[in-house]
């Protein structure tokens, strides 16, 4: 997702726990049972969906099936599937049995007759239909975007980061489990294109209307799904990239055509700058798409959805205010850095978000350094530093479905940016960075591991150094006082056993000091102390 311009410049250091607080005790069954791992979804892994829908643009109205397919991983006869008011199921089917269902809210428990046995391959088909949410404020408060564009056509999306894919479709609405490959067919009035993930398999003529076969040939999570239905025209290259040739296509109102070939230049750019510092595109088989969209964008799996409105920087804006900001499309090189992290790497549970907004938003000066130099892009991170609240941590809470603070974004990237300089050395910052999308390739995982592979890689203990920036408000604080020809000075605000290291400038000279919680003092021959910028503490003369 894209970072929410909210109330910026507005620290809120206390308060946070009494909200903290508030939140927990808000949450529901419902919210269990969405974001938790239940008995009813825990025995049975995705293997395929082919999602078969029909949108009928007029009426707001959608109808179709989910054929799901799993492995048995354990024995149980109940599943899980998940689908949200106003849609209804309105008939499960399994080898042609019609099935009794139980619905609880938006979770639906299915009873099998048939005998599920531990390795058995079985699928269901899951009938629904309804008028579904409408998007408020699309992306942020998403559901199905009826729009039209500027000749009157319909201009349909759907948008679900959060509030989840089951609020059109039925499926196993959780992020632990990504389907393997997928099948997405579509049907639409005739006149209208429908653009979804993967490649196009085929296009049926259907007389008044046409359906479109788009299939996902990689593990691919819920909320990455979309469909865009447009007066789309496209246009495509041939990217060389480091696993060979890649589709690059793009779909834009045909309006927007002449614009978009221009504009459009920082695709390539962007993945040229992100396979240096990420490694290979995940999603070869799959192509890349820029899919023009009636709301800002998303980080949609190899069809990333654009709304920018052909503008550098954030609608206009640059969230940096240096003036850096808007030498990129922010929507483009943002969501397209999700494919690396969010698609590739993707949280096993949204309290793990940072994951991906974190790595995410670095990777805008991570573009920047490549383009402009490293100093451009320290320039940048740590100008978006003033948007940062310290309202909540980054992580939030697991089992029910809710995300940390929206801190993950500029604090995240300032975070990653403090450890590169920890770590020093720039190829083995590339080399940990392109590791992560290896290591964890088409996986779904938990802050923990990337924390223990970035202790290996790095070869120092970053277990107090994540707890400090995920796990709580505070920024640590270097107190200092010159006394003569010697400083003192030690952390404040910080967690147990958070000792990390920092350069400091004396007198202009670089030199690295130790602080820890304990008062420490060493000999300077020049009082004129600085703490390096790329630093993210705060630092007070007492
Ligand atoms: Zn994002």
């Amino acid at each position: 997702m894209k970072y929410k311009i909210l109330v910026l410049f507005v620290l809120l250091f206390s308060a946070s726990q009494a909200q903290l607080l508030q939140d927990k005790t808000d949450f529901t069954r419902q919210d269990t049972l969405r974001g938790s791992i239940t008995p009813e979804r825990e025995w049975w892994d995705l293997t395929y969906y082919h999602l078969d829908v029909e949108v009928k643009p007029d009426e707001k109205f959608i109808s179709g099936k989910n054929t799901i397919q799993y492995k048995v991983l354990k024995p149980n006869q109940v599943m899980q599937i998940d689908l949200q008011a106003p849609m209804q199921i309105t008939k499960v089917l399994q080898d042609g049995t019609e099935l009794q269902v139980k619905h609880d809210g938006n979770a639906h428990f299915i009873s099998l007759t048939i005998n599920q046995n531990i390795g058995d391959v079985n699928s269901i088909e899951v009938h629904f239909k309804g008028y579904p949410k409408e998007a408020k404020r699309a992306p942020w408060d998403g559901g199905f975007s009826w729009k039209k564009d500027e000749n009157g056509k319909h201009f349909i999306a759907t948008s679900n980061q959060g509030l989840g894919a089951s609020v059109w479709w039925p499926n196993k609405d959780h992020m632990y489990d990504e389907v393997d490959s997928m099948l997405i067919s579509v049907t639409n009035p005739k006149g209208l294109t429908n653009v979804s993930n993967g490649s196009l398999r085929q296009l049926e003529d259907l007389g008044d209307k046409v359906k479109s076969h788009w299939f996902v040939s990689n593990p691919i999570n819920n909320y990455g799904v979309n469909i865009n239905i447009g007066d789309y025209t496209n246009f495509s290259e041939t990217y060389q990239g480091e696993k060979g040739e890649l589709d690059m296509d793009y779909w834009v109102l045909s309006s927007n055509l002449e614009k978009a070939k221009e504009h459009f230049k920082d695709a390539p750019k962007m993945m040229k700058a992100f396979e240096h510092w990420f490694g290979p595109y995940p999603f070869y088989e799959d192509s890349f798409k820029l899919v023009e969209v009636p709301y800002l964008g998303m980080e949609h799996q190899s069809s990333v959805t654009y709304g920018n409105q052909y503008k550098k920087g954030y609608l206009g804006n640059d969230l940096s205010r240096t003036g850096w900001g808007l030498k990129f499309d922010f929507i483009i090189i943002h969501e397209a850095g999700h494919e690396w992290f969010a698609n590739n790497i993707t949280n096993k549970d949204v309290a793990d978000m940072w994951i991906h907004e974190g790595f995410t938003a670095y990777s805008e000066n991570l573009f920047l350094d490549y383009y402009y130099g490293k100093e451009a892009s320290a320039d940048y991170v740590i100008g978006t530093r003033a948007n940062i609240q310290n309202d909540r941590p980054l992580i939030g809470y697991y089992n029910v479905n809710k995300e940390g603070s929206s801190d993950m974004y500029y604090k995240g990237a300032n975070m990653l940016h403090t450890l590169r300089q920890l770590i020093e050395d720039d190829e083995l910052w590339r080399k940990i960075l392109r590791g992560l999308n290896s290591e964890f390739y088409h996986q779904t995982v938990t802050t923990k591991q990337i924390e223990d592979y970035m202790s290996k890689m790095t070869n120092k203990d970053l277990s107090a150094y994540f707890n400090q920036y995920l796990r709580d408000t505070r920024i640590p604080t270097l107190e200092y006082k010159i006394e003569g020809n010697n400083i003192k000075f030690r952390y404040v605000n910080i967690v147990d056993g958070f000792d990390m290291p920092i350069e400091v400038k004396i007198g202009g000279k670089t030199e690295w000091i130790f602080p820890n919680s304990e008062w420490k003092t060493k000999s300077i021959e020049s009082s004129d102390f600085k703490v390096d910028r790329d630093y993210y503490i705060f630092s007070k003369e007492i």
